[in-house]
C-alpha cells in the first residue's frame, strides 16, 4: 500500500516499524473508496458536484504547468457557476519539501478554506492530503508522520490525476520530502483517501510520451506485484487483472498518439485499478529496489520500475507460474487452455516487448558497482519488512539482480540497444 511511497525512508527506525505493521493496517482496516468520476470534461463535473456539496471556498494544490496550461479552467468555472469560490496553491514541485508543503497550509489557512481539490501528479495529491490533515490538526508536520496521528478529520479531499500512474488518488498515504533530515515522512490515514477522483483524460492528451510510458509501467508495477504477492485478495486480483488487461490493450497508443482520448481513459482506469489493488495487496521487490534507485540517483519512479520489472519477474517466476499465466490470458498474449509454464514465458517476454516499444532503457545510466551492495541490502530491508515478496531472495541475489541492469562499461552510449532494430549485415 502506502509503501509504495517510501523511497529513501526505510532507515528510519520510525517507519521500520511502520512498514511491519502496514499488512495488519491494509488487510484488516477497510479503506474507503472514492467515487469515481470518468470521461473528458469529468473534472467539471468535479466541480459541479464539489460545489453542490455547499463548500465555500476551495483549494486547489497543483504545479505551476498545469496551472500554466489552463487545465485548471473546467474545474475552477464550474465551481464558480456552483456558488463556491476557489483558490490555486501552484507552487507544488516533485517530491514536494515540508517548507513548501507548509506555505500550502498557511495559504489554505489565510484563505480559509473548506475542502481541497488535489490536481496534478503524485506529489501535487500527496501534498494536498498533508495540507487537509495538518489544517485540521495544527501541528508540525512532522507530528503527523505514522498512522492515525491526526484527532480531527482532514479536510474534505478531491482529486484530479494528471498522470496515469500513481494511483493516489485511492490510496491512504500522504508522503513529503524532508530536506533537513533526507529523508521522507508519511501521514497515513483512511480519511486521507479522497472522497470522489475524475479520470478526465482531456487534461492528460498533452502528457510527453517518457512521462506516459513511466507513469504507465508503473501502474502495470503495481498490478503486477499485487497480484503476485502474497496479500492478494479476490477484489485485489479483479483490480489487478482488469488493470494489466486495459494497461496491454492501451498503453503503447497512448504512447504513440497522446491524444488518443479513448486510450487515455483506459489507462486513466487502469492507474485507479492498480491504485486499488496495491493499497491494499502492497508491492514487491520491484519497488523496494526502484525505491533506492530513487533516493540514490533520483531516478523517476516509473522508470526505475520499468527498468527492473523483467528482471524481477524473471526471478519471481518459479513461485507465481499460475499467476503470471493468468496474467498472460488477461493481457491477450495466449489461451487458458495452454501450458501455464508457457504463458508464463509469453508473459514475462510481453514485458520486454511492452518496455522496448516505450523506449525503456536496458540499462540504468547511473548505477555504479560499488554502490549496488548498499542498494540490495537497502532493497533487501524493505522488501522484508513490509511487503508480502512471493519468492525471497538473499542480498546476494538481489545485488546479481541489481547487476543485470549496470550500463555495459564501454558501451556508454547504446543503453537502449534493444529498442534498435538489429544492424543488417551487408
Ligand atoms: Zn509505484
Amino acid at each position: 500500500m502506502i509503501l509504495d511511497f517510501i523511497p529513501s525512508a526505510t532507515r528510519e527506525a520510525g517507519l521500520e516499524a511502520l512498514m511491519k505493521g502496514a499488512g495488519k493496517f491494509t488487510r484488516y482496516i477497510p479503506i474507503p473508496q472514492p467515487t469515481l468520476l470518468v470521461g473528458a470534461g469529468s473534472s467539471q463535473r468535479l466541480g459541479e458536484v464539489v460545489a453542490g456539496f455547499g463548500h465555500s471556498k476551495v483549494l486547489i494544490v497543483t504545479d505551476s504547468v498545469i496551472s500554466k496550461l489552463g487545465l485548471l479552467k473546467g474545474l475552477q468555472d464550474a465551481l464558480q457557476e456552483g456558488g463556491a469560490k476557489s483558490v490555486v496553491f501552484d507552487e507544488i514541485t516533485p517530491d514536494a519539501p515540508i517548507p513548501l508543503v507548509e506555505r500550502g497550509i498557511a495559504f489554505c489557512r489565510d484563505h480559509d478554506c473548506d475542502a481541497i481539490v488535489a490536481f496534478g501528479g503524485g506529489s501535487s495529491m500527496d501534498s494536498a492530503k498533508a495540507i487537509a490533515m495538518a489544517f485540521a490538526n495544527p501541528k508540525p508536520l512532522r507530528q503527523l508522520a505514522g498512522y492515525f496521528k491526526g484527532r480531527r478529520s482532514p479536510l474534505p479531499i478531491y482529486a484530479v490525476p494528471t498522470t496515469a500512474g500513481t494511483g493516489s488518488e485511492v490510496t491512504v498515504a500522504a508522503v513529503v520530502s524532508d530536506p533537513s533530515k533526507h529523508d521522507k515522512i508519511v501521514i497515513i490515514d483512511p480519511r486521507l483517501v479522497p472522497k470522489m477522483a475524475a479520470l478526465d483524460p482531456a487534461l492528460m492528451t498533452g502528457l510527453p510520451p517518457h512521462i506516459t510510458a513511466a507513469t504507465g509501467i508503473d501502474a502495470l508495477t503495481h498490478a503486477i506485484e499485487s497480484y503476485v504477492g502474497n496479500w492478494a485478495t479476490p477484489y485485489t486480483d479483479g483490480m489487478a487483472l482488469a488493470a494489466v488487461g486495459l494497461i496491454f490493450g492501451n498503453l503503447r497508443t497512448c504512447y504513440t498518439d497522446g491524444k488518443n482520448i479513448a486510450a487515455r481513459e483506459k489507462m486513466a482506469l487502469a492507474s485507479t485499478y492498480a491504485g486499488l489493488a496495491f493499497t491494499r495487496a502492497n508491492v514487491g521487490y520491484v519497488h523496494a529496489i526502484a525505491h533506492q534507485f530513487g533516493g540514490k540517483y533520483h531516478t523517476p519512479h516509473g522508470l526505475a520500475n520499468a527498468i527492473m520489472l523483467p528482471h524481477v519477474m524473471r526471478y519471481s517466476a518459479p513461485s507465481i507460474t499460475k499467476r503470471l499465466a493468468q496474467l498472460a490470458v488477461r493481457a491477450k498474449l495466449g489461451k487458458a487452455s495452454e501450458r501455464d509454464d508457457a504463458l508464463a514465458d509469453k508473459f514475462l517476454d510481453a514485458i520486454d516487448d511492452l518496455n522496448r516499444d516505450l523506449g525503456i532503457p536496458l540499462y540504468l545510466d547511473k548505477l555504479q558497482e560499488a554502490d549496488i551492495p548498499a542498494l540490495a541490502k537497502a532493497a533487501c530491508h524493505e522488501a522484508h519488512t513490509g511487503y508480502p515478496v512471493p519468492r525471497y531472495m538473499t542480498q546476494k541475489q538481489c545485488e546479481q539482480l541489481i547487476r543485470q541492469v549496470l550500463p555495459p562499461k564501454h558501451d556508454a552510449v547504446d543503453v537502449t540497444a534493444k529498442s534498435q532494430p538489429p544492424k543488417k549485415l551487408p
